[in-house]
């Protein structure tokens, strides 16, 4: 007994440690994926950049080697960090995008470019632009001061200790037509960032509501008797502990009342199983529908139920179950199955000074014998 106790144990553990592997590879599936994505926009971004330069080098400004040593070096440091990615080195870390590498490694190319055609030196600047935008959809704020203050580091003696002459030439069409692009590409891929920013917000939000329903779900799961409705026996005999401390406290009256199915195992019989479960759930509907809102409703037990009925006297408590017992006997149960009739019994007792919970429900029980021994289909008062 102890050793199947001991592999079942076992089994189990073995079992959640398989799901938590599986959800940690799902994890790490999505994470490589978000990063694809990322190398696709930034490949595209230096091809667009390489088509500024493009221009530029068919206008003259600059020698054809700018454009496709840029091409070339974007392409290549992307693919670097490809590799990286796709070799499972990011996953090591908890920033997976190796987001101050990556920066880091960007903006020093776009100052090497700076350096190496100043000419034209607005094009690289604007895309320190980009870089940072992305950046800041994944960067901690001390990411961000980090990667600032490298970059201010990097920018400082380019323009203080250099005299580059670092320009946006427009003295041509085709040097025009360059630079409108490279604004119009750089506007472009800002807006980029901003909806893709956006659209990961929404993503969250809507991950956040899925989260709430499903939260709100196990909690409903976890109050409810599944094939009633009504509060399950854990529930209902919580609510009873606070009902009864609610009323001792407040001085006022509270009653409790035992609910039974009179003959049921024989409505099992005749019917069928399936029938008597719908005659259960019939029959808390049917209760729910003519109680008042503060009163609470839960299964005790197979066909047995507990009904709490707070700021109820016990002669007011008899009226009320009284009242559902000739609803139940008057209902139209041949619904279900004809010839079918269903009764209650219910014990009812109302809460006396200094009473605990336990001693009520035993009184509503006794009641609920008597009411039974009296003939059934009747409401017997503790
Ligand atoms: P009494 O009037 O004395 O209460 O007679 P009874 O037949 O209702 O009482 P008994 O305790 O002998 O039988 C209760 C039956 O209720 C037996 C059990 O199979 C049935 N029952 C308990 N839970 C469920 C359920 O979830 N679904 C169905 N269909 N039957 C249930
Ligand atoms: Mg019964
Ligand atoms: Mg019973």
């Amino acid at each position: 007994m102890g050793s199947a106790a001991s592999s079942l144990q076992v089994q189990g553990s073995d079992g959640s440690l398989a799901l938590a592997d599986a959800r940690a590879s799902d994890l790490i599936k999505r994470r490589v994926s978000q990063r694809r994505q990322m190398f696709s926009v930034q490949a595209a971004s230096y091809s667009l950049g390489a088509l500024v330069l493009l221009v530029y080098s068919y206008a003259g400004t600059v020698s054809v080697v700018i454009p496709s040593t840029y091409f070339l070096s974007g392409l290549s440091l992307t693919g670097f960090f490809v590799v990286l990615s796709e070799t499972g080195f990011n996953d090591r870390f908890e920033d997976h995008y190796l987001t101050i590498f990556q920066m880091g490694c960007n903006v020093a190319l776009q100052l090497g470019f700076l350096m190496a055609a100043p000419e034209i030196g607005y094009t690289f600047l604007s895309v320190l632009f980009l870089i940072f935008g992305f950046g800041a959809l994944r960067m901690t704020s001390q990411q961000a001061i980090a990667v600032w203050t490298l970059t201010t580091l990097g920018l400082a003696p380019i323009f203080l200790l250099t005299d580059l002459p670092i320009a946006m030439p427009v003295s041509t069409p085709a040097e025009r037509a360059a630079a409108m692009l490279a604004f119009v590409l750089t506007i472009g891929q800002c807006a980029f960032v901003g909806l893709y920013g956006s659209s990961m917000r929404k993503m969250l939000y809507n991950r956040s509501s899925e989260l709430k329903a499903a939260n709100r779900r196990i909690e409903e799961l976890a109050e409810l008797d599944e094939l009633t409705g009504s509060l399950n026996r854990r529930c209902i005999m919580h609510v009873l502990d606070e009902e009864v401390v609610r009323a001792h406290r407040g001085n006022t009256p509270c009653s409790v009342a035992l609910i039974d199915l009179d003959w049921f195992k024989r409505i099992n019989d005749t019917y069928g199983h399936p029938t008597g479960d719908e005659v259960l759930r019939a029959f808390a509907i049917t209760v729910f529908a003519n109680i008042r809102p503060i009163d609470k409703f839960g299964r005790y037990g197979g066909e047995e139920f507990l009904l709490l009925l707070p700021e109820t006297s016990g002669e007011g408590a008899a009226r009320i179950l009284d009242r559902l017992r000739a609803i139940i006997a008057d209902l139209d149960w041949s619904a279900f199955s004809p010839g079918m009739q269903v009764t209650i019994s219910a014990g009812v007792a109302t809460l006396k000074p200094n009473e605990t919970p336990d001693i009520i429900l035993a009184r509503a029980d006794s009641a609920l014998y008597a009411a039974k021994a009296r003939g059934r289909n009747r409401i017997a008062s503790a």
